[in-house]
């Protein structure tokens, strides 16, 4: 009997999806309803496991604490290409679907992944599918892609439980993207106008600022003069980032924020010590480098003008987010057949979006593409940001990779291999691990 064309493949997994479009988006309502932050989601991540196994998955788990990994092998050996879920939710206690003790919510839609992966998951495991594979199909379901909760993961960090901060950044290290050649995904988005899809553009690099400022304290009424105001070193700090703006060159996309999360112990005492969290974004890791330095100064300054001391605490965040050109013509092209000409809108590649992603560092070492799904009204990360329309956040996505991923690895894998042979990585894996580690630095300033 004749192999099935990829016409065939394509139409019998699209129908998978199809017939299981409410199986798909009840998953992603149900992690929508479990809302956990990262490196803590213990009970998605079960989920998740359990319905990966329901397909006839064998799942590695404890990943990074929560990630894990499933793969699908073809009948012949080729390049491996991975489709990726991410498992957290942010911290917005104001949001309605907010977790009543924690505050965590699925303020980014990252729930929305979780339908979209199993989709895919379902539609390509059929025997005549595996069959017409070179290559395998990778399923790596990713924690903490919100560089948030510092602290926490200092703490996990100092105890060795992690290294690096974010859930893929732990993955490079721990080896989980070894066998992997080229990775996609699909985010969920709010008005990014009338098209269903989005792909294109870059997103920022950061890196994060630990400044824990020391002063002395003393009765706040009965004797100030005693005391050294740890709070004062770092709104004067604050007022001298602020002062620094006008210096930022435009092209360079810079943004400059940052949280108190400990302001003082008691109101009648001169805070003596003071935690402020900053970060720095800019088009690239390099663009950081010197305005993390003028950052640096402003901390110090405040130190200085209190006399309080101040560490800095230098985090590696992520690096800027490079699409293949080749995954993302196939991709455009794959949601133009199945979802109509209209269905997507190609964004210019210089396009910088403020925001950061660890997408960004996978795709210094390997292809990738980080398509939007269109499908969320509110602002992102904000209270009111909701997923509304599954179809698109779910059901559109899952059918557009599974096409894609099929255009890759049938046909003698030829796709894939000319996608491979064009890219030329910024970095191996273990110059990333290094490179990474070079850039967690600390340093403590004593005016007296
Ligand atoms: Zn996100
Ligand atoms: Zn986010």
């Amino acid at each position: 009997m004749a192999k099935p064309q990829i016409e065939e493949l394509r139409s019998e997994a699209l129908q998978t999806i199809d017939s299981a479009t409410r199986e798909l988006i009840i998953a992603a309502k149900t992690v929508y309803n479990t809302p956990e932050t990262g490196f803590n989601e213990f009970q998605t991540s079960k989920f998740v496991q359990q319905q990966l196994q329901a397909l006839g998955y064998v799942v590695e788990t404890g990943i990074a604490r929560t990630g894990m990994k499933a793969v699908l092998r073809g009948s012949k050996p080729g390049p491996t290409v991975a489709v990726i879920a991410e498992l957290d939710a942010l911290k917005v206690p104001a949001h309605p679907g907010a977790d009543p003790e924690t505050g965590a919510a699925h303020a980014c839609g990252h729930h929305a992944q979780t339908g979209v992966m199993l989709g895919v998951a379902r539609a390509m495991n059929t025997a005549n599918i595996q069959d017409s594979l070179d290559g395998n199909l990778a399923f790596i379901v990713t924690p903490a892609e919100e560089f948030i909760e510092i602290q926490d993961r200092l703490v996990l960090r100092d105890a060795g439980v992690i290294e690096f901060l974010s859930g893929k950044q732990e993955m490079i290290r721990l080896g989980s993207f070894d066998d992997v050649d080229m990775t996609m995904m699909v985010h969920t988005s709010a008005g990014n106008g009338g098209a269903g899809l989005n792909i294109g553009g870059t997103s920022n690099a950061h890196v994060s600022h630990q400044v824990r400022y020391i002063g002395r304290s003393a009765h706040a009424g009965g004797s100030p003069d005693q005391g050294v105001n740890a709070l004062q070193a770092a709104m004067l700090a604050n007022s001298a980032i602020n002062s620094q703006r006008e210096t930022f060159r435009e092209s360079d996309v810079v943004r400059v924020h940052g949280i108190l999360s400990r302001g003082g112990s008691s109101v009648n005492a001169v805070p003596d010590d003071v935690l402020y969290e900053g970060r720095v974004r800019a088009r690239t890791v390099d663009d950081i480098e010197s305005i993390a330095d003028q950052v640096i100064r402003c901390y110090r300054a405040g130190a200085l003008a209190m006399g309080a001391s101040v560490e800095v605490q230098e985090i590696a965040g992520y690096h800027d987010l490079i699409q293949d050109p080749t995954l993302k013509k196939m991709f455009v092209e794959n949601a133009e057949l199945i979802l109509g000409r209209d269905s997507i809108n190609v964004v210019p590649d210089e396009q910088t979006q403020g925001g950061s992603t660890d997408m960004g560092d996978l795709s210094s070492i390997m292809p990738v593409i980080h398509p939007y799904a269109n499908a969320a009204t509110g602002v992102g990360h904000g209270h009111d940001y909701l997923v509304e329309d599954y179809d698109r956040a779910v059901v559109a996505p899952a059918k557009v990779i599974t096409a894609t991923v099929l255009d890759l690895l049938g046909n003698g894998a030829q796709k894939a291999r000319e996608a491979l042979a064009k890219s030329k990585p910024r970095m191996t894996r273990e110059e990333y691990v290094s490179t990474q580690r070079t850039r967690f630095r600390t340093e403590t300033y004593d005016p007296d």
